[in-house]
């Protein structure tokens, strides 16, 4: 879990303007203030990375930064999406979002890790349910056109942030309301669902973060 370099690369607001698919990835997706800042710069060392404008105007952009540059065997864009549940947004803002966030997850063949980030303490609210539905829509082909067929080198992770407010645990509740949610959603039938529990502040599963990170490159 050797991070030697990190770069800004670009921020996207469509497909076409994402880089090259030069190197494997993996994504970061949550609600606003659940701690994708705080996590992503624990996992990756750095103190100001991923420092993003919070607008409303400016939820759809999806923030690309390139780890490890120089070295090919080793590097991966680490991304950076943003945050769902804007309250401030239209439904149409938000149609046109799951668009986005449905074409990136179906086009980018080297998207190999989603790690879809949850605040403990409230466990998985609306919005994160919602897109809950819409990744088991695109993964289990419910819909013919969304289908991203041979998905089984991409995985979906659950990380619940923040535990150090609940000192250490999570309670038993949040946990099988996610249970629930991805047996309802249907999720659990594409492929097992793992959920991490992690800190920024105690840098409590930078460990089992990393797990999935080294995965990037076992292809
Ligand atoms: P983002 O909007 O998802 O990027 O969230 P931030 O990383 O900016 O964090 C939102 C708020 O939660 C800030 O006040 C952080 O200090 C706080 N926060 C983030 N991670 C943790 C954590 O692991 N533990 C605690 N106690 N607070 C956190």
């Amino acid at each position: 879990s050797a991070v030697r370099q990190v770069s800004f690369v670009t921020s996207a607001v469509s497909i076409e303007k994402m880089p090259e698919e030069r190197f494997p990835e993996a994504a970061f997706i949550g609600r606003s203030n659940v701690g994708k800042s705080s996590l992503v710069n624990m996992v990756i060392g750095r103190k100001a990375l991923a420092k993003t404008s919070k607008t409303p105007g400016k939820t759809r952009q999806f923030n690309y930064y390139l780890v490890n540059e120089r070295d090919p065997s080793d590097a991966f864009y680490l991304v950076d999406l943003p945050g769902v549940g804007y309250a401030r947004v239209s439904k149409e803002q938000r149609i046109e979002w799951d668009r986005l966030f449905v074409d990136y997850v179906r086009r980018r063949r080297k998207l190999r890790v989603l790690f879809h980030l949850i605040d403990c303490q409230t466990g998985a609210l609306e919005e994160d349910v919602r897109l809950m539905n819409v990744l088991a829509e695109l993964l289990l082909g419910k819909n013919g056109r969304w289908n991203r067929s041979g998905a089984d080198d991409l995985h979906y992770v659950i990380v619940l942030t923040k535990i150090d407010r609940r000192g250490g645990t999570v309670s038993p509740a949040i946990f099988s309301h996610l249970e629930q949610i991805l047996e309802e959603t249907g999720l659990l039938r594409w492929r097992e669902v793992p959920v991490l529990t992690t800190s920024a502040q105690t840098k409590t599963g930078r460990e089992a973060i990393w797990q999935y990170l080294r995965l990037l490159h076992k292809h």
